[in-house]
């Protein structure tokens, strides 16, 4: 019987609907602005006239600066706005996909946009974001590589008057955030480990439990630790398999059950590979059979297969269940030749679409629609979240959710 990792595991902490922690008083007394009332009269406009010296300063300073944009936003017509997209990485299909929408999108209203990517690489990812505000951006779409890090750089960003949307990750520990679009990841979490007991016929295709089937063995994988969204995934996966592992049902051969040892950094497909051929190599090599692995993520999917093909021996026509999300290309094309399992759809259409409908409210000074306001606590504040729906794509509905809706064309995955 497998213990599996309490909540609240990795190096994120995390929270789910109706459960967000609520900040400690101390967190909450750091974000709030110094108490005035002892302060004396002389004193106080002496503060603000540095305040605005300050801000004359600013304004000055190159022309275009945000600092500029003390409560203009409300009044600036788009074609006097810079966006700033900021995407983590060109080596995902799905980021560059992520990019391009969001600029078209902001572009067709008539922003204008200054999209980067930063190469999974912080100190990149920071001073592409610090270069946007230097140019006057006005607002900020940021898909962080790692939540943590920009701090600093919002705080700058705040100063500025700057809005700041999180685009699919959550940025924690800041308070300069202000709304938050992504999908709902724990129910993606859930879609992952629900195709994996499809694949392996302990779910039928309605999702009725299939008695009598098992056990099997499977492994676990991962994201990257740093990425609120990989706990979420995490968590929706472990919740939806704990049943079975403590039936007995599934059985993990390695024992390595728990985030951290499933934990990819960087989302990385060459790391995958090696922990798959490590994990082959000690639980697997006096011929135990692995029936499935649960992957959150394509690129991972991909370095997974090439193990259990390579150090594995497993032809590519009697693979384990591989599950996947993104349904990038690549392994759309593997789904439809049978060998990965499953991918989770996020039709980043939508996601682009729904982020440029946040900025432009907010920088027309209004309220951009949100559906969710309790789960997405950055340790600061709860940040509201507009989320949306994913879908499991197997072999049976690819065509249906891929290609007939547009989202790519039949020669894309042929
Ligand atoms: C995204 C996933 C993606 C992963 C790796 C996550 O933050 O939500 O869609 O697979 O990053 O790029």
């Amino acid at each position: 019987m497998w213990h599996v990792a309490p909540l609240g595991h990795g190096t994120q902490s995390f929270t789910f609907a109706g459960r967000a922690d609520a900040p400690a008083a101390s967190e909450f007394a750091a974000m709030l602005p110094r108490k005035e009332s002892n302060v004396r009269l002389k004193k106080l406009l002496g503060t603000v006239a540095v305040v605005l010296t300050l801000a004359v300063g600013v304004t000055g300073c190159g022309g275009s600066r945000g600092g500029a944009a003390a409560d203009s936003s409300s009044t600036a017509k788009p074609s006097d706005s810079l966006v700033g997209i900021s995407m983590p990485t060109q080596t995902s299909e799905r980021w560059i996909a992520d990019g391009a929408n969001v600029e078209k999108s902001l572009k067709d209203l008539g922003y204008k946009t200054d999209l980067q990517f930063a190469n999974d690489d912080i100190p990149t990812q920071v001073s592409q974001i610090e270069n946007m505000l230097t140019k006057g951006a006005k607002a900020l779409i940021i898909a962080a590589i790692d939540g943590t890090t920009l701090t600093d750089v919002l705080a700058k960003a705040k100063e500025q008057n700057v809005k700041v949307i999180a685009y699919d990750r959550l940025i924690n520990g800041t308070p300069n955030v202000d709304y938050y679009t992504t999908f709902d990841n724990y129910t993606v979490g859930v879609q992952q480990a629900t195709s994996l007991l499809t694949g392996l016929g302990l779910l039928d295709k309605s999702g009725n439990k299939v008695a009598g089937k098992g056990p099997f063995n499977v492994e676990l994988f991962a994201g990257s630790p740093d990425d609120n969204n990989a706990n979420f995934f995490w968590t929706g996966a472990m919740d939806t398999l704990k049943p079975y592992l403590d039936a007995g049902t599934l059985k993990v051969p390695s024992g390595q059950v728990k985030f951290e040892q499933a934990a990819i950094l960087r989302w990385q497909a060459p790391v995958a590979q090696k922990r798959m051929e490590d994990i082959l190599t000690s639980a697997y090599s006096s011929g135990t059979k692995l029936n499935g692995v649960l992957s959150p993520y394509d690129g991972l999917s991909i370095g997974i297969i090439s193990a259990l093909t390579s150090t594995g021996g497993y032809s590519t026509g009697s693979l384990p269940v591989v599950t996947g999300q993104d349904a990038e290309k690549g392994s759309v094309k593997s789904i439809i030749a049978g060998e990965q399992y499953s991918t989770i759809f996020k039709d980043t259409r939508q996601l682009g679409a729904q982020a440029v409908k946040m900025v432009d409210a907010v920088l027309k000074g209004g309220q951009p629609e949100t559906n969710d306001t309790k789960t997405y606590n950055n340790k600061v504040k709860v940040v509201p979240a507009f989320l949306l729906k994913s879908v499991i794509i197997t072999k049976d509905n690819y065509q249906k959710e891929l290609i007939d809706s547009g989202y790519y064309k039949a020669s894309d995955v042929k």
